[in-house]
């Protein structure tokens, strides 16, 4: 984990500028955590299929992720007074310049929402460890149900989830491939023990009785922009 934290190659924050910040007048530069640490629960809420789970996705429930959202927050504000964003942007408002520290923190665990990139509910990890399915993707305990979506991976990923999805896709229809083509295969279910994964899996805790979720908390602050400027911004997409 400290290892993959400190590489210079893996992005662990996204910032997202859009022009629909909080008024006419203002633009919105959002920060996302791009791996969160931690872990909300999903539910069900009855015995019906109709009724919708219960879902707490648990934003910011650990300091890394505060400090990490903090720091994006932090990066933002010295982007917004860079030339020739700077010259555009007139003061920011919410949360506004003043707002740091622990009212920061306050103000980021109110405001922070999805970045839509839910994972992790049917989790491939060790089933000691809360893990849903096994190495060639079927779920424990079973002979022949597997899980083939964005739901089995167990760490977020620095990118938008739809990708992987296909990635995992492309996979899963391998193993099922494989599996009708070598009939002698069948019956092993590959079982997944805590040394054959990766070191960086081992901050996860999850338990057998929760499944786990996690989605990218995300954080917007606003800026009042003229609108002598904003065809300035406008055009600033075109060179970035
Ligand atoms: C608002 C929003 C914007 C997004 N924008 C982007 C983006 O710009 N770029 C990007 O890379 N990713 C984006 N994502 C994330 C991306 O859409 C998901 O990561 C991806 O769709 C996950 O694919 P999936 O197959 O795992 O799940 P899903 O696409 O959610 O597919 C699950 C399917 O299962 C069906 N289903 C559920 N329950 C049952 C049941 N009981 N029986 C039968 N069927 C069932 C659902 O109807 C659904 O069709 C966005 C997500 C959202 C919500």
């Amino acid at each position: 984990m400290k290892g993959w934290l400190q590489a210079a190659d893996i992005p662990q924050l996204e910032t997202i500028m859009n022009l629909w910040g909080g008024s006419s007048a203002g633009a919105s530069i959002e920060s996302a955590v791009q791996h969160p640490w931690s872990r909300g629960t999903v539910f069900i809420s009855s015995a019906s299929a109709f009724d919708m789970p219960k879902i707490d996705p648990n934003y910011l429930g650990l300091d890394a992720d505060i400090s990490i959202l903090t720091s994006g927050i932090n990066f933002v504000r010295k982007l917004v007074k860079a030339k020739p964003l700077g010259d555009a942007l007139a003061n920011e408002v919410s949360p506004g310049a003043d707002v740091t520290g622990d009212k920061l923190t306050t103000w980021m665990k109110g405001a922070c929402g999805s970045e839509y990139h839910p994972i992790g509910s049917c989790s491939m990890l060790p089933r000691d460890m809360g893990g849903v399915v096994d190495t060639n993707l079927l779920v424990y305990g079973t002979a022949n149900v597997r899980v083939i979506d964005a739901s089995i991976a167990p760490l977020q990923v620095s990118a938008h989830t739809m990708a992987p999805a296909y990635g995992i896709a492309e996979k899963g229809a391998d193993i099922i491939k494989a599996f009708y083509s070598t009939p002698a295969d069948t019956t092993k279910n590959q079982t997944l023990t805590t040394g054959a994964l990766p070191s960086h899996t081992g901050g996860v805790t999850t338990t057998t009785s929760k499944a786990a979720t996690t989605s990218k908390a995300s954080a917007a602050s606003t800026f009042v922009v003229s609108w002598a400027t904003l065809v300035g911004l406008l055009v600033l997409p075109l060179f970035l």
